[in-house]
């Protein structure tokens, strides 16, 4: 992937898992002589975090200025019925069941 003709914008903030310095594609990095608009991606792998040292792989995608969070709010309410209680799961199921079951007698009672 090229990094030009990106707008700095769009590009997305990765944040320190160790110490959680967020490298902003924005402004760049000084300390390693990183200029504005360079995205975490194109940096060089021996990158480290200016304030821990740790290195990229410790970094995570927490997305574009001006989208905080976003994604993991998503997320969240994307999941829906898996957010359910084991027990409330368990109604869904046996109420479909019992329903299914009930369908099937009625089907059986008609003949
Ligand atoms: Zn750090």
């Amino acid at each position: 992937m090229s990094t030009e003709a990106l707008d700095p914008k769009t590009l997305d903030r990765y944040e320190c898992g160790a110490c959680g310095y967020v490298y902003e594609p924005t402004k760049g990095d000084s300390t390693s002589n990183t200029p504005a608009g360079t995205a975490f991606e194109a940096l060089a792998e021996s990158w480290r975090c200016p304030v821990c040292g740790a290195r990229k792989p410790r970094f995570s995608n927490i997305g574009p200025v001006g989208n905080p969070s976003g994604f993991k709010e998503n997320l969240k309410y994307g999941l829906g019925v898996n957010s359910l209680t084991p027990g409330q799961k368990n109604v869904l199921i046996f109420g479909a069941l019992a329903l299914g079951f009930l369908f099937f007698i009625s089907l059986y009672g008609l003949r």
